[in-house]
């Protein structure tokens, strides 16, 4: 078994792509690749962090919501949404592409692997929110041929598919209907091409429509347990009990937002919350369904931890916390190979 400090992460979220794709950036590809100042990753702090690989997000910012004649905010057309998810696929690419091998868009748990062992930074391409795909799913089949391996049908809207969960505190995750049939469909091409299904962000009735159609393991990629911390985007009791009965996984999100009791925007928060959540839902459901999800560069961290580099500390306070380097291993990356692997395929 491999020393505690130097045991890799696999994360299960991070927004990179969305903010390398900001405007007013010259060279988002070289700035990632040579180290920055601001964010959460590049590719030197992923390094001096262990960060090994992750699943990186495309999202697509949301347009003004308007009510419709009955009131209910409707899902607005996003025209740019697909042109905007190439421009952030492509990102991706790119930094493959310039390097030179440090770099790789996987497609399978064995290429992960092979990444990981050689050193090079593993990239599951992912979407959050697919606003870019019709109901046709014409899309859908074009980007699982570039890459694509796992989405998350909704970001915290709704669209054709189904509804996202309301950013909302103290709140139940059950706002809103579950999947449209156009979703319904979506969830069976998802099963067909092996692609995963992310249910951060998912409200609780589409969590249930998905639990009850997909013949895939549950999983929410960036996500913590609302008995700690009871914001609408945290998972119940019940739901965290359908993740383990599926063999499925949680990926544990570094947001203070939701991980504080509070539920205060507040940076100034120990990383020991975080270990709170791991430790609870592992005590509830099993530590193989517990992963991290970090949501760098998507939310507001602890400043302990800072960035992509401070991922040490956090395994220090896992081991502080009486884990041991088999159930840290299985925290920071095998439980999230695994379920790729029996998602994705090997
Ligand atoms: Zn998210």
């Amino acid at each position: 078994m491999m020393p505690v400090s130097s045991i890799p992460v696999f994360d299960g979220h991070n927004d990179v792509l969305a903010r390398m794709y900001r405007p007013g950036q010259a060279d988002a590809v070289g700035g990632f690749l040579a180290g920055e100042d601001g964010g959460h990753i590049d590719l030197p702090r992923a390094r001096a962090g262990g960060l090994a690989g992750g699943l990186c997000a495309i999202y697509v910012s949301s347009p003004t919501m308007r009510p419709d004649e009955n009131g209910d905010f409707v899902a607005p057309a996003q025209p740019d949404a697909l042109n905007d998810t190439m421009a952030m696929a492509r990102l991706l690419f790119d930094l493959e592409a310039r390097s030179n091998g440090a770099v790789k868009v996987c497609r399978s748990a064995g290429e992960i692997r092979r990444s990981m062992d050689a050193g090079a930074f593993a990239a599951i391409l992912h979407i959050e929110g697919i606003e870019a795909v019709r109901a046709d799913l014409d899309a859908l089949y074009v980007l699982h041929q570039a890459g694509l391996r796992s989405l998350g049908p909704v970001w915290s809207r709704p669209n054709i598919f189904a509804h996202g969960v309301p950013f909302r505190f103290p709140a139940s995750p059950d706002i809103g209907p579950g999947l449209t049939e156009a979703g319904k469909d979506l969830i069976r091409a998802c099963n067909g091409l092996k692609i995963l299904i992310d249910l951060s962000h998912m409200n609780e009735k589409g969590f249930w429509d998905i639990a009850a159609l997909s013949d895939a393991p549950l999983v929410a990629s960036h996500s913590n347990a609302h008995t700690l911390c009871p914001h609408s985007r945290n998972l119940t009791d019940r739901q965290l009990d359908a993740i383990r009965d599926t063999g499925g996984l949680v990926g544990i999100n570094f947001g203070v937002l939701f991980l504080r009791e509070d539920g205060v925007k507040n940076p100034q928060t120990p990383i020991e919350r975080i270990v709170d959540h791991v430790v609870y839902i592992a005590d509830r459901i099993g530590i193989d369904h517990v992963g991290l999800g970090s949501d760098f560069d998507g939310t507001t961290v602890p400043d302990d931890l800072k960035d992509a580099s401070g991922l040490p500390r956090l395994i220090a306070a896992l081991e502080a916390r009486g884990f041991d380097a088999d159930a840290i291993a299985s925290v920071a990356h095998r439980n999230w190979l695994s379920v790729l692997e029996r998602t994705l395929g090997s």
